[in-house]
């Protein structure tokens, strides 16, 4: 963990929140490359699970909600933690993470556990009384509860759909640490899907597949991923499965989704609460049903932590130690770097006609500092594919060098076919695949 944190804190990834005035708890800020991979991870949960889906919405719906929608979810009674004090340190702990019952940082005595509540209330509008008292989202998955008939009555959707929503949720956790793997402001990737009573079993197991293999397509090697059952006294009153899909983070196992089988619990609590009707008249049985709800729920920061995590990897050579983040070039915050070999004026003007052409398509950087060596190794580092190296001779023959991240290979390629190969080569064709004019250059042996 030491080695990642230092990593992102080094080339921009993720820097600790207002870190001037000594931090935020559990607060974290993305940098620029952290933003990058950050939106990447969005983007291919979206495109997966919206884009690609006949049978999925997307929804945005705003963080403060009325505050009725926290007492009908169950969040105003329930969602709290067994909070407990040491009474010599003074620090405070999660009772249910506390093995020994004793403080962990000093070995004291700690006070009896009581519930804390790890919502964060803020007031509307300018009269701060209970009346005004509203909850900072900990969860997305309201928003669309609350939303069900309005999506309904606008898509016309029929049972089975789903409606996709990311954003931001907020928990004031009792025990934070871990780097972004617990905060109190994070963003959460949440599916409601809804389905057909009876139907409820199937869909569940089809969900459980899906976003396992979600996370394995994006390159997280299977024997680091798993997926726990939760036992029966761990299943929420209303919740007739739960499975989490689990990473092995530096920190050991640890949930980076859950998917539940919500029932119709929550349409059923907001229609009592409301008083307005959240059924669905099927057109086939000429019945009005509350569907049943599978709910896969992933936390933005986890995947991203997953993903760092699985990517780095460290190879020693004469030079010394070569850091790489093998990321999926989907992935990868920076696509393609553009190289000259040296800082020579001759090659300024075709070195920024190849930038130019190519950053209308990916996010590319254009680096002319130090040797061409470290600039390799500065990519590798932050996980870019592909360099692009212009030399002298391509001035005469109108051809670069492509150089892949992975195993270091080269191709030599015409300028005038650069962006359709790196086209083809980020969306997966083999480096040995050669356009018109292309030929292989180093790194082919063995
Ligand atoms: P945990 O048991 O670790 O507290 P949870 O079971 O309360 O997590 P859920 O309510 O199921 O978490 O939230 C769904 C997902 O949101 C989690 O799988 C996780 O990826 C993410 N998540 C939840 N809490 C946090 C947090 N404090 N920081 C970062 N991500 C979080």
């Amino acid at each position: 963990m030491d080695k990642l944190v230092s990593l992102c804190k080094r080339r921009g990834f993720i820097f600790p929140s207002s870190e001037i005035y000594g931090g935020m708890g559990a607060c974290y800020d993305y940098g620029p490359l952290g933003v990058e991979l950050k939106n990447n991870v969005k983007k291919a949960w979206w495109k997966a699970v919206v884009q690609q889906r006949d049978d999925m919405v997307g929804l945005d719906a705003s963080i403060l909600m009325h505050p009725q929608v926290w007492v009908a979810s169950g969040h105003v009674e329930g969602f709290a933690d067994p909070l407990v004090d040491c009474k010599q340190c003074k620090q405070r702990w999660r009772a249910d993470h506390i093995k020994d019952g004793k403080c962990p940082a000093c070995g004291g005595e700690l006070t009896e556990s009581r519930m804390f509540n790890l919502m964060f209330k803020t007031c509307v509008g300018p009269v701060e009384d209970e009346a005004s008292v509203a909850y900072l989202r900990p969860e997305t998955a309201q928003g669309i509860f609350v939303n069900f008939q309005n999506v309904l009555n606008s898509t016309r959707k029929k049972l089975p759909f789903g409606i996709a929503q990311m954003g931001k949720s907020f928990r004031n956790e009792i025990t934070t640490g871990n780097f972004i793997f617990r905060m109190r402001e994070f963003e959460q990737m949440e599916i409601e899907y809804f389905v057909r009573p009876g139907t409820d079993e199937q869909w569940f197991k089809h969900w459980v597949e899906e976003r396992f293999n979600w996370y394995t397509n994006l390159g997280i090697k299977k024997d680091n991923l798993r997926l726990r059952q939760h036992a029966k006294d761990e299943l929420a009153h209303y919740a007739r499965a739960c499975y989490d899909i689990e990473y092995l983070f530096p920190i050991g196992w640890s949930e980076i989704e859950g998917i539940a089988n919500r029932t119709d619990f929550d349409l059923k609590q907001h229609a009592k609460f409301s008083g307005k009707d959240l059924s669905y008249f099927d057109e086939e049985t000429k019945e009005h049903t509350i569907p049943y709800v599978i709910e896969p729920s992933a936390g933005v920061d986890r995947s991203v932590l997953a993903f760092l995590a699985d990517s780095y990897d460290e190879e020693k050579d004469k030079e010394g130690l070569r850091v790489i983040l093998r990321l999926h070039y989907a992935l990868a915050p920076i696509k393609v770097a553009v190289l000259p070999l040296s800082r020579n004026e001759k090659l300024l003007p075709i070195s920024r006609e190849v930038y130019n052409s190519l950053r209308n398509c990916w996010m590319v950087q254009y680096d002319d500092a130090q040797s061409i060596g470290r600039r390799y190794r500065r990519q590798d580092e932050i996980g870019t594919p592909f360099c692009v190296t212009i030399d002298f001779q391509s001035l005469e023959d109108k051809q670069v060098t492509i150089r892949e991240r992975d195993k270091m290979r080269q191709i030599r390629v015409p300028i005038e076919v650069l962006k359709s190969t790196l086209e083809a080569k980020l969306n997966g064709e083999p480096l040995d695949i050669l356009p018109p004019g292309g030929k292989k250059w180093l790194g082919f042996e063995g």
